[in-house]
């Protein structure tokens, strides 16, 4: 089965409203209509920013997707500082990363957290906010020899009470903390044995059928300048790009490599 890519820039905490409407429109100047045929684009803004880069993009007709960088499982209430799913759909969100390893280390978020939040985005009334589920291991368990194993929990955990059908709308980013705004890439055969690990982890979990339609991105380093190979790999359907998605040029890099 072909999968379309997808590529999609973390903004992570950077762009006040009035930078991201810039970057925005950056984006758009440079995004030729025809290549969302072939490739997915979708940009993480923080929460203040999701509504006015969706109005660049909307008002340009450019098909490039908002998503946003997290979200709370609870629909509503005394959550404060929190954001839910219902929020997201009003303002149009076509995806939302889950459990990057930044909220995992920094924010205490555990793999229940992120196994609610998953659920939470696929289990309400679906009109597409599809979760990009952020897994990858640190460098001592790499070092240790133990990453299969531990981004396979990772996976199970994530997944947990999530049905077939709701699984196919799963995204999931293979993300090794080691790689992560280090500048330290992942070889392509490194990403390439995990990411097919992970599809493994999807079939033994929903069959063949559901895990070869999973997309399942590179994120750590990645760049204009090493994303075609990445991608060139066979379980290798896009990117996540932290830092190389905050120029525009280096972005639109990146979503050419994907053509
Ligand atoms: C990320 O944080 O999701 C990421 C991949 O960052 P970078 O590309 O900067 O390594």
């Amino acid at each position: 089965m072909s999968r379309k890519p997808l590529i999609a820039g973390n903004w992570k905490m950077n762009n006040t409203i009035g930078e991201a409407v810039v970057l925005a429109q950056e984006i758009s100047n440079e995004f030729e209509p025809d290549w969302a045929e072939t490739v997915d684009v979708a940009v993480c803004p923080p929460f203040v920013d999701l509504k006015p880069v969706k109005t660049v993009f909307e008002f340009d007709r450019t098909k490039i997707a908002v998503g946003a960088q997290n979200v709370y499982w609870e629909p509503s209430g005394a959550y404060t500082g929190e954001i839910s799913v219902a929020m997201l759909k009003e303002i149009g969100c076509g995806y939302c990363i889950v459990g990057h390893s930044e909220r995992r280390t920094l924010f205490g978020e555990t793999n229940e957290d992120v196994n609610l939040k998953v659920k939470a985005l696929l289990g309400e009334e679906r009109d597409a906010i599809d979760p990009i589920i952020c897994v990858g291991e640190s460098l001592a368990v790499r070092d240790e020899g133990s990453y299969l194993e531990f981004v396979e929990a990772e996976v199970n955990a994530a997944l947990a009470g999530v049905s077939e059908d709701e699984a196919a709308h799963v995204v999931i980013a293979y993300e090794p903390i080691w790689a992560i705004g280090t500048g330290r890439t992942a070889t392509p055969e490194q990403a390439q044995e995990v990411c097919a690990h992970i599809r493994a982890t999807v079939s033994a979990l929903y069959g063949d059928d559901i895990a070869e339609g999973v997309r399942i991105l590179y994120g750590g380093s990645m760049n204009e300048g090493n994303a075609d190979l990445l991608m060139a790999q066979p379980d290798i359907d896009g990117g996540l790009i932290g830092g190389a998605s905050l120029a525009a040029g280096s972005f639109i890099g990146v979503v050419k490599a994907a053509l």
